[in-house]
């Protein structure tokens, strides 16, 4: 018998107009690389779906485990790639169904190949009708039901072949990765910003991160370690990432010993806004993430979150602004970086941490509260003192380097312009 193929449905939302191809040719490299190392013959657009062919000894859970990591996939299905007669279809149909217990089912097919002879509708009824009465033939009570079946049997008749299956497995959803433009995330290690990067992710982003840690945790508490694990764990969702991390102590106790206490932590968030930007235009970002959440903290009210604003001219984006808490962790449950940011770490925010923060900041208060600071020095301090790791995603398993990136102050400074 011939190997399985994985047929995959994609959004035709996206696919309106000229972008088409593009959104295409990215969706089909994307599988290319998460299938990497897995027998698979050959991954092709064929009509309205993307086919994956797999090779001999392909394990289907091992296929789907990659696939799911895929976004832009609304749906995925292991289908049975057979020839176009009514008689094939009909074979391939009871090997689907026969396994199955149900009540009722419906047969659904979609004509791609719209010169084939039947119309969907009398293929429809005639598996329908062979099913029904090879299920008779065991004494099994069945029914056909159209709406809401217990059971669909899809059949796909495609130009060269037809596909039939009867399961259809959720995909990642969003847009294909890599589609939209970068972003530069500021990743914490928390729940939250993780959480950010990938609803961002989910809609073409690609993003880079930057990651501020402190100084004095034990080995293995450290927040740079957390960030790099946060990290790796997305990579698989656009390929390959970057992290830029940044010792933050110094600029800390700076910002603590010159500025009024209760200032300190919205001042943190300017200066990291500020060197995130930096980075952001020498990585060629066009606009910032963060995992604010309105209202969660003392930091995060609206006027807060405007005031800190206030020192980046790129936009911050923060997806989870509107979201519950809830609802972000049964995110991060989900692609697996609960357990990442569940470790405990070192974070530096906390550090010299006001006894009574500002709730309602303007600009113009943070602007006085800075003024006994040295903006521009602190911010070359940052990014003086940045390393960067890349991140690959290669044959499903990530590899981490070391990268040397320059940091000579021409180059800053023309990020900085
Ligand atoms: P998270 O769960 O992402 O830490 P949070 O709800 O704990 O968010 P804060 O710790 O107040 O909130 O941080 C708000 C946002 O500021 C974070 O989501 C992140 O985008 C950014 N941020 C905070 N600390 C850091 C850090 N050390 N490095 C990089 N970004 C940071
Ligand atoms: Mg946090």
């Amino acid at each position: 018998m011939t190997n399985p193929v994985i047929v995959v449905h994609y959004h035709e939302v996206w696919l309106k107009g000229r972008n088409r191809r593009f959104f295409l040719r990215t969706l089909q490299s994307s599988l290319r690389l998460a299938l990497q190392g897995l027998p698979v013959k050959r991954v092709e657009p064929l009509g309205d779906r993307m086919i994956v062919w797999l090779g001999d000894g392909a394990v289907i859970e091992e296929v789907a485990a990659r696939i799911k990591l895929v976004l832009g996939i609304a749906f995925y299905a292991v289908a049975q790639p057979v020839e176009r007669s009514i008689e094939a279809l009909c074979d391939a149909a009871w090997r689907e169904m026969e396994p199955q217990q149900f009540p009722n089912f419906a047969v659904r097919v979609k004509r791609s190949d719209k010169s084939f002879p039947q119309s969907s509708l009398e293929v429809e009824s005639a598996i329908g009708k062979y099913l029904l009465d090879q299920l008779r033939a065991q004494n099994r009570d069945v029914r056909v039901r159209l709406k809401t079946p217990n059971v669909t049997c899809y059949v796909e008749i495609m130009r060269q072949i037809a596909l039939v299956y009867a399961h259809k497995i959720p995909g990642a959803g969003g847009l294909p990765a890599n589609t939209a433009g970068r972003m530069m995330c500021l990743l914490s290690g928390g729940f939250d910003s993780a959480v950010a990067a990938y609803h961002m992710m989910k809609r073409g982003a690609h993003v880079s991160f930057v990651h501020f840690y402190g100084a004095g945790a034990e080995p293995g508490e450290s927040s740079a370690h957390v960030a790099s694990s946060l990290v790796k764990q997305l990579v698989p969702y656009q390929a390959h990432a970057k992290l830029y991390r940044v010792p933050f102590e110094t600029i800390q106790r700076e910002i603590a010993g010159r500025a009024p206490e209760e200032y300190r932590i919205l001042l943190y968030r300017r200066m990291m806004l500020r060197i995130a930007e930096a980075l952001a235009k020498r990585d060629h970002s066009l606009a910032l993430i963060t995992g604010d959440s309105l209202g969660q903290v003392a930091s995060q009210t609206l006027r807060n979150m405007v005031a800190v604003d206030a020192a980046a001219k790129m936009v911050v984006f923060r997806p989870l602004a509107g979201t519950d808490k809830e609802d972000i962790i049964d995110t991060a449950r989900k692609i697996g970086t609960y357990d990442i940011s569940a470790e405990p770490f070192h974070d530096c925010c906390p550090v010299f941490l006001p006894r009574q923060p500002a709730l309602y900041a303007s600009p113009k208060e943070l602007d006085a509260a800075e003024s006994n600071l040295d903006i521009n020095s602190l911010l070359f301090k940052g990014i003086r003192a940045a390393s960067l790791l890349k991140f690959e995603y290669k044959s499903g398993t990530v590899e981490v380097k070391e990268s040397a990136f320059i940091k000579s102050s021409a180059k800053t400074q023309s990020a900085l312009a």
